[in-house]
């Protein structure tokens, strides 16, 4: 038989041994095997910059977290039935972090585990079944949390108690003035809880990415959703605040993706005046920078009925050696400011991209906040009609010119981009000059 390129010979391989379930990026898929920063590097030395990785969020290969790391497994690690006096240290710093009256945290391995706790903490609490979710949610990949994960839909069964709204779009729908997207999504959450009440499921409350990561990413004004979450409260629901997209300090504006619904000003450390409590906040990605560790964050009083009932044991949540990573991350993102740095640069990004739509009419809207940028292409600007062909083609491209990133969107024509926290404003023309090429390239 004539001999396989090298390339092709391991994609059977992994087709052979791990099954048909995976999904890998791109036409040519990327092999990194070292990374630094914002930027990896392949088998064949190759560097690429990586403006899609939440993961490794303060930087590829950070050196303290990789200390950390190292230096408590040489020492312990094990099951988390035994008394550990930095979990219960690191309990309180990341509590530090979240408005008064999140005072419970609990500690699991993914962002899937803490959400399936959390809808379960919530049915618990409330006495009801039937949640809200948006209309393209990814929440996570057990059966729970996926019956509970609109983008699965037809991939699995959605929970029949499920209510799906579409998310507070700022570029179409009329929605697009920040009063108008708000005014729209608490019409459509009343219209969801109306409907939940009149079908007699019960209410358990609404899950949500305030980021709408996968809805297209539409992060708003601050404050812009605040009067739909204060409604599913009034109707004795509780709010999931699905932080593993907008947690740790991406968008800039607030450590967590919620706090940017509070109301009136914002002081330096970045705690509004009238701060947005939820009851259940669940974080993973980027807690531990690609080292397993997520958690549920809870009022007290919203825990109490699940964890006095039920007994909930995980063995690798919360070990030590992942609370050293986490205790890493907070304490590097501290002491690199890098929530400003992703305030600062992330603002950088999308003037940059402003720029390059002047002369690319196929880029219809550029939004986001902080480290979180969200680049919508379009056939015409007047119709605004989905460009999904040409994201699609213009993903490809990019890959080609060792840029790396992702779509988002129900039509994936949004370019999602989300780097590592780590990326440095040098390298803002990289990008901006990647994309005009590529945009170029692709006659767009
Ligand atoms: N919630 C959101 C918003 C996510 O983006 C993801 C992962 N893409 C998850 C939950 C699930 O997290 P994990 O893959 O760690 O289970």
């Amino acid at each position: 038989a004539a001999a396989l390129d090298p390339r092709t010979r391991e994609l059977t391989r992994r087709r052979r041994v791990l099954g048909d379930a995976y999904r890998l990026f791109y036409r040519h898929p990327v092999e990194v095997v070292r990374g630094r920063g914002a930027h990896a590097w392949d088998a064949q030395g190759n560097e690429y910059l990586d403006m899609y990785n939440n993961v490794p969020s303060v930087g590829h290969a950070h050196p303290r977290v990789v200390e950390a790391v190292h230096r408590q497994m040489s020492e312990l690690n094990t099951h988390t039935r035994y008394l550990h006096e930095a979990i219960l240290d690191y309990a309180d710093d990341l509590l530090s972090t979240m408005p008064d009256g999140l005072d419970e945290v609990m500690f699991v391995c993914t962002g899937s585990e803490a959400n399936d706790l959390a809808l379960r903490v919530g049915r618990e609490y409330t006495g009801g079944r039937a949640y809200i979710a948006t209309a393209e949610a990814y929440h996570g990949n057990t059966a729970l949390v996926s019956a509970h994960s609109p983008s699965l839909a037809g991939a699995e069964t959605m929970d029949p108690t499920l209510r799906v709204v579409t998310p507070p779009d700022t570029y179409r729908l009329g929605d697009e003035t920040a009063e108008g997207a708000g005014a729209a999504w608490l019409a459509r959450i009343e219209a969801a809880i109306a409907e939940i009440e009149a079908s007699g499921d019960g209410f358990a409350g609404l899950i949500l990415d305030s980021s709408f990561s996968s809805d297209g990413i539409f992060l708003g004004e601050t404050g812009m959703i605040r009067a739909a979450l204060d409604l599913v409260h009034a109707h004795g629901g509780v709010v999931i605040a699905d932080e593993v997209q907008p947690g740790f300090g991406r968008t800039g504006e607030a450590f967590w993706g919620f706090a940017r619904q509070g109301l009136g000003p914002f002081d330096a450390a970045g705690r509004p005046a009238d701060p947005f409590v939820p009851d259940l906040v669940t974080t993973g990605k980027p807690m531990g920078n690609g080292f397993p560790i997520a958690a549920m964050a809870a009022r007290h009083e919203v825990l109490e009925a699940f964890a006095t009932k039920r007994p909930y044991f995980n063995t690798f949540g919360g070990n030590p050696v992942a609370i050293a990573a986490a205790q890493a991350v907070l304490d590097v993102i501290r002491d690199e400011g890098l929530q400003r740095r992703a305030l600062d640069v992330g603002a950088q990004v999308r003037e940059g991209l402003r720029e390059v739509a002047l002369s690319h009419p196929a880029i219809g809207d550029v939004r986001g906040s902080g480290q979180y940028t969200g680049l919508e292409l379009v056939v015409d600007r007047e119709t605004k009609e989905p460009a999904t062909a040409l994201a699609l083609d213009l993903l490809e491209e990019l890959r080609e010119r060792r840029l790396l990133t992702s779509v988002c969107g129900p039509n994936n024509s949004v370019l999602k981009l989300r780097p590592p926290l780590a990326f440095e404003s040098s390298d803002v023309p990289r990008l901006v000059e990647t994309l005009d090429a590529s945009l170029t390239a692709l006659g767009a």
